[in-house]
């Protein structure tokens, strides 16, 4: 048996950005699943299927192999799409094709078979609720709105991407608002999980929060 951290967490909290560095403290394989769901949003787009042709968008993630690098590179069918499903466009699908009830439980299927192969951090929306609800390190880790944006609109600066506060606060509140309110896999706190405040903490503290408890018990 491996083991398993799972991790949740709203959109623009740093949860990827944690779990990546504790798979790399640890030596761990590092998942984020919001990549897979990235993947299928991006392969609909080129295929020009659309987001209410659920069972098409089913078969697509049946048939495809995605492959996700520690160095947080993601490959769908062996091509390198790390920034393809990264685009306003990718982001804005992905929040309506992960809805679908039967793609979820396909994800479910291939997110458990990963835990079969090698101890894994594993980060996402339902990661401690649904895939791994019997995971002994489960983590919730949060941030306020104003500070995800804060920092989302900084990270926008650098990227050269331009956009006002208020449109990033407003886009992050509706996310948040789409990932909470799902029918299946919603995000959810729950008094199994570790709760890390990240607006308070700097990155490296976040990691060695979690650390700490994963070495502790
Ligand atoms: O984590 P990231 O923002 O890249 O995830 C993109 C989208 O994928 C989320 O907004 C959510 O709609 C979906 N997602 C999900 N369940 C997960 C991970 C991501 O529904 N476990």
């Amino acid at each position: 048996m491996f083991n398993i951290i799972a991790i949740d967490g709203p959109s623009g909290s740093g949860k990827g950005t944690i779990a990546k560095e504790v798979a790399r403290r640890l030596n761990y394989t590092y998942i984020d699943t919001g990549a897979m769901y990235r993947c299928v949003a991006l392969k609909s787009l080129e295929l020009n299927i659309n987001e209410d042709e659920e069972e098409k968008i089913v078969e697509l993630l049946k048939n495809m192999d995605i492959r996700l690098t520690n160095d947080g590179k993601t490959y769908m069918d062996d091509i390198d799409v790390s920034d393809k499903i990264r685009t306003m466009e990718v982001t804005s699908r992905v929040s309506k094709i992960s809805c679908i009830v039967p793609l979820r439980l396909v994800m479910e299927e291939k997110q458990r078979e990963m835990a079969k192969k090698s101890n894994i951090v594993m980060e996402g929306r339902d990661i401690t609720t649904v895939i791994f609800p019997d995971a002994k390190y489960k983590f919730y880790i949060d941030c306020s709105l104003e500070e995800r944006a804060k920092r989302r609109l900084e990270q926008n600066k650098e990227k050269g991407i331009e956009s006002t506060y208020e449109e990033v606060y407003n886009s992050l509140k509706q996310r948040d608002y789409d990932d909470m309110n799902r029918p299946l896999g919603a995000l959810k706190r729950t008094d199994d999980q570790h709760y890390i405040d990240n607006s308070k903490n700097t990155k490296e503290e976040s990691v060695d929060e979690i650390l700490k408890i994963v070495g502790e018990e």
